[in-house]
């Protein structure tokens, strides 16, 4: 069996730090498991175009395992391709980088491993909110330069308590930040899903529910993203949605990139009419050196975030990662049953409700 593994590289970082599991060199633990039992294993970063190591290697592979931190797209095409694919392993959370109907079509399993980084996202969307509520980054960059000007910082400066947060999307991850968020004494915390939270779950953060999108976004000072990229997610923060936020919210995106439209983000930042935006996910990844992201600033030079997709990769979440896709990988190989909560995709249909209302 041809196992194909694309990840980030982890260069001089991965040779001295063995926890760096997720990397081309440290192979997610996988190669003495999968060679021990006669399978071959390739692992590269090389995933574009019709040359690269994924494009060519695809072809024959019986198992893809990749991460969203460095995604091997499976597109229509590829899938089409791949004749000998039966199952994609998301090392990680978060399995948009496959064309999910495509892989339904064709009979081919996805699973992630749910849960897996849900509290190292939600860790860092807390600190995304206070850095930016708090205009932590021009304050540093400020030190940085050799200069002290304080008012330059403190006029964009806010506290959070009294604020009102939303999530957008109200799953593993965004039920952890309310939990989270629950001791800064915010005036509300709201929550957007069309799955509405369990009774007791709501209440024990004090969270309401918003049944429009727009008015849920126009009641909160911090808007964070934390649900799937899929059909209906795919640009729905767009100009017309940012109409209806509050003038100078800020907005905080750990899901996925392409949830929110790059050029409209842009503007928003640059108006001022969003006082900031955060995250580590891009639409494209590795994001472009030119990618408008990295440097936006809000009128008053701050307002930026922005880091590489590394918030899921904690070291502590790359050990349960890679347990987690040793563990799929095994039930596939004896044949023993999936976990159902790590299943996207299976049987040909949606084993999973967070990926679109259907
Ligand atoms: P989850 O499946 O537990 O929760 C997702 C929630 O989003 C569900 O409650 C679902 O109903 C809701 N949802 C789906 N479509 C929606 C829509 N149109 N409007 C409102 N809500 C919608 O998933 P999770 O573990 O919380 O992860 C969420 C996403 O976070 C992942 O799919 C992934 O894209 C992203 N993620 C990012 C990182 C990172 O390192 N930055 C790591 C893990 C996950």
């Amino acid at each position: 069996m041809k196992v194909l593994a694309i990840l980030y590289k982890g260069y001089e970082a991965a040779k001295q730090e063995p926890r760096l599991l997720g990397t081309v060199e440290n192979e997610l633990g996988l190669r003495q498991f999968l060679e021990s039992q006669g399978h071959t294993l390739i692992v590269s970063d090389d995933k574009e175009g019709p040359d690269s190591v994924f494009q060519k290697e695809i072809v024959d592979a019986e198992v893809l395992i990749t991460t969203p931190f460095h995604p091997g797209y499976l597109t229509r095409d590829l899938i089409e391709k791949a004749k000998n694919l039966k199952i994609c392993i998301t090392a990680g959370v978060g399995s948009d980088h496959v064309d999910l109907n495509a892989a339904n079509e064709h009979g081919i399993t996805v699973a992630e491993v749910s849960g897996s980084n849900v509290v190292s996202v939600a860790e860092h969307v807390v600190m995304s909110i206070l850095l930016l509520v708090r205009n932590f980054v021009p304050a540093h960059e400020m030190i940085e330069r050799g200069d002290w000007q304080v008012s330059d910082i403190a006029r964009l400066a806010f506290d959070l308590e009294g604020k009102v947060v939303g999530t957008l999307g109200a799953g593993r991850i965004g039920y952890r930040v309310l939990q989270r968020l629950v001791p800064f004494d915010c005036k509300e915390l709201l929550y957007f899903d069309y799955a509405a939270l369990p009774e007791a779950a709501a209440k024990s953060v004090n969270a309401r529910r918003v049944e429009s999108l727009e008015e849920f976004v126009s009641q909160c000072d911090v808007v964070t993203v934390n649900c799937p990229l899929h059909e209906g997610t795919r640009g729905l923060v767009n100009a017309d949605l940012l109409k209806h936020f509050k003038k100078g919210a800020w907005l905080v995106n750990t899901a996925r990139g392409a949830i929110c439209d790059k050029d409209a983000v842009k503007a928003a930042v640059e108006s001022g009419h969003l006082s900031g935006y955060a995250g580590d996910v891009w639409n494209v990844q590795p994001a472009p050196k030119d990618h408008p992201w990295r440097t936006m600033k809000n009128p008053l030079g701050g307002g930026n975030g922005m880091v590489p997709h590394y918030s899921g990769t904690t070291l502590d979440a790359q050990a349960r990662y890679a347990t987690g896709a040793k563990e799929i990988l095994e039930n596939y190989l004896t044949g023993k049953p999936q976990t159902p909560a790590n299943l996207i995709v299976a049987g040909g249909t949606y084993a999973t409700k967070a990926y679109g209302q259907r």
